[in-house]
């Protein structure tokens, strides 16, 4: 596998091996920080998305923000029409909502993400987010 590098202010990482099995693509991990909320920088190559997951918890934990820093993504709840991001963006994932979040088809795109620390904070992963479904999306600038 070749380790590509995509220009951002945050440091791209590895290739995501331990999550490789949930995502489509090549995704790099840099965990940034850790304690009580670790807080990494996830960067997907273009086209590569994770599959529909739901990030659980209860009392107020197990919601996941994603602050977007460069490129360009998407990300998608379901029943909901997909999202745009850009640099800037800003998403909270609320416990319990399925979704997924990814790159453009021809974009690198990275985000921070964190989840909100608490009771009974578990990830399920789902079904992948089928080539059907994602060439669906918009177009690169619609
Ligand atoms: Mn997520």
């Amino acid at each position: 596998m070749s380790t590509e590098t995509f220009a951002q202010i945050f440091a791209q990482g590895e290739p995501n091996e331990a999550f490789a099995q949930y995502f489509i693509g090549q995704s790099y991990l840099a965990p940034l920080v850790g304690g009580n909320v670790p807080v990494s920088n996830v960067t997907f190559e273009p086209g590569c998305r994770n599959n529909w997951h739901v990030h659980h918890g209860s009392e107020g934990a197990g919601d996941q923000v994603l602050l977007c820093t460069a490129g360009s993504g998407w990300y998608q709840a379901e029943g909901e029409e997909p999202v745009s991001l850009e640099p800037g963006s800003v998403v909270r994932v609320p416990a319990g909502t399925k979704h997924w979040h990814g790159a453009k088809a021809d974009a690198w795109f990275s985000h921070l993400a964190f989840i909100t620390p608490g009771k009974d904070v578990r990830n399920e992963w789902l079904e992948p987010v089928t080539d059907e479904v994602y060439g669906r999306l918009p177009g690169a600038g619609a």
